[in-house]
């Protein structure tokens, strides 16, 4: 997994429309008022130039975004009138004029536009972003999955006069210390969750995790980079947050002609930020970890592997801070290797596992290119019970999904080679060009050459904090099987 992996797939963009083009822009955008009103909705004749901004699709081209998804490729656009600035809402319109949608438009991206409302009536304010905001913490409470505090969740906002209304969720009391804690999760097993997952929470560019008292915000379109603010302050009136920090450092930025940014939103980073999961503690290193500093996608994959761990012989590969290698420990495993190519992750982990108490001994680190690695292991004839594969996005977008299968196949069949007769493969592909189909398929391949029976016994995806609006199936990224070799 790259610094990205939670994040959809971004296509290309065209190089001539650079930073420099996108700066002078957001300079003019930076005069108009936060809670700008949508631009005037009246209906251009077909064919029709008008000054109003607007985007207008080639004909049939409506017919995606009638099936609500939410990006706009350039290819789609037959013109665009006026003269927005990248992360102005604007409206898109079929060739006869009619209304498809509020999108947010950046002209340096081949996503032209991302849908933040269907609805005609809506205004794109903070008053709309308070209300997906709100929707997405409501989600994690209906699926337990909050780290909220259940009694303060169920306390109404007073609305008063204006868009500054009152916080939702217990914020009435969030100004004093006392209550901050009983805000934000307390719940001694988890403290962890995905708040925002952009597109399939409606807010398409914004990521937002709550690492315990800490919330790390990712943005990755013009849209929400125009609205950063407005969210970070609800964000704050919502969850009391000590510190909200911005990662939005991944290179996929550049290709949204956006700068990349990393620091301190709101609040102040405690010199100490931990991750309670299932009840082991993980360290996270928000401003310098990779992609916003945990990868919480995992989190019941990571408790399945703990399941099957007992008296085995693991290989972690692609380990980072530890994740599966603590819960394969904790689970009874007789010995795990882990390995990675970043010496700080790894030395993270080790730290990690002094914190819970694990039996250090039983555990190796290598620090290495798992290709490398992999080749080494099976020319020493070492086997291993269990073998996890979580390597990182090898396929950024289909374009690169030819390479990327070649990277899976190579992996894939030599850990089906070290595996002793019974044993289980945890493999992992978290590329948005590569489907699911795709996946399976690559592995039977691997399968094939590496000379072994291997059957299906889970197919896993992303922890429920990580949805997947039915409409975005790009959203479903994080595809895993777990297989059993020998029949
Ligand atoms: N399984 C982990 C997350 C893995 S993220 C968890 O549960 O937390 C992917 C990891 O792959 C990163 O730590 C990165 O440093 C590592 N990595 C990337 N390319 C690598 C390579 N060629 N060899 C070894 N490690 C690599």
């Amino acid at each position: 997994m790259t610094a990205q992996k939670t994040k959809p797939p971004s296509t290309p963009h065209r190089p001539s429309q650079g930073n420099r083009d996108f700066r002078n822009r957001a300079k003019r955008s930076e005069m108009q008022p936060d809670d700008q009103k949508n631009i005037p909705r009246r209906a251009p004749q077909a064919g029709v130039v008008t000054a109003q901004p607007a985007i207008l699709l080639k004909a049939g081209r409506e017919k995606s975004l009638l099936r609500r998804h939410p990006w706009i490729f350039s290819g789609a656009v037959e013109r665009v009138d006026g003269a927005p600035a990248s992360g102005d809402t604007l409206p898109v319109r079929s060739t006869q004029g009619e209304f498809l949608a509020w999108a947010a438009y950046n002209a340096g991206s081949q996503i032209t536009a991302r849908v933040w409302s269907w609805r005609e009536e809506e205004t794109i304010n903070a008053e709309f972003f308070r209300s997906r905001i709100n929707a997405a913490l409501a989600a994690r409470d209906a699926l337990n999955l909050s780290t909220r505090h259940n009694k303060l969740t169920t306390v109404r906002p007073e609305p008063v006069e204006g868009h500054d209304r009152s916080p939702s969720v217990g914020l009435a009391q969030a100004s004093t210390g006392s209550a901050r804690t009983e805000s934000l999760l307390l719940n001694a097993d988890n403290n962890s969750v995905r708040l925002i997952h952009a597109e399939s929470d409606g807010l398409p560019g914004l990521v937002v995790d709550q690492y315990g008292d800490v919330l790390v915000i990712q943005i990755g379109s013009a849209g929400a980079e125009r609205w950063r603010d407005t969210c970070a302050d609800i964000l704050q009136q919502l969850c009391n947050p000590v510190c909200i920090y911005e990662r939005s450092d991944s290179d996929s930025r550049t290709l949204e002609g956006l700068e990349l940014r990393n620091g301190v939103l709101r609040g102040m980073l405690p010199d100490n930020v931990e991750v309670v999961e299932h009840g082991l503690r993980f360290k996270v290193d928000v401003a310098a970890g990779q992609k916003t500093g945990f990868y919480l996608d995992q989190r019941d994959n990571r408790a399945l592997t703990e399941t099957l761990a007992r008296d085995k012989d693991v290989l972690n590969c692609f380990c980072y801070t530890g994740g599966f290698s603590l819960y394969a420990l904790r689970g009874g495993a007789k010995s795990v290797l882990s390995i990675d190519a970043s010496e700080e992750a790894l030395q993270l982990a080790q730290r990690n596992v002094e914190l819970n108490g694990l039996n250090a001994a039983r555990m190796e680190w290598q620090c290495a290119d798992v290709f490398a690695a992999l080749r080494k292991l099976r020319d020493q004839n070492r086997k291993f019970d269990l073998i996890i594969l979580d390597p990182p996005k090898f396929a950024p977008t289909a374009a690169f999904a030819e390479k990327a299968a070649r990277g899976y196949k190579d992996i894939n069949l030599l850990g089906f080679k070290l595996l002793r007769p019974g044993g289980l493969l945890f493999t992992y592909s978290c590329s948005g060009g590569i489907s699911e189909d795709l996946f399976q398929k690559i592995i039977a391949g691997a399968a094939l050459d590496a000379g072994v029976d291997a059957q299906i016994v889970h197919k896993l995806h992303a922890s429920a904090d990580h949805p997947v609006l039915l409409s975005f199936p790009e959203g479903a990224y994080l595809k895993g099987l777990v297989l059993r070799v020998g029949l």
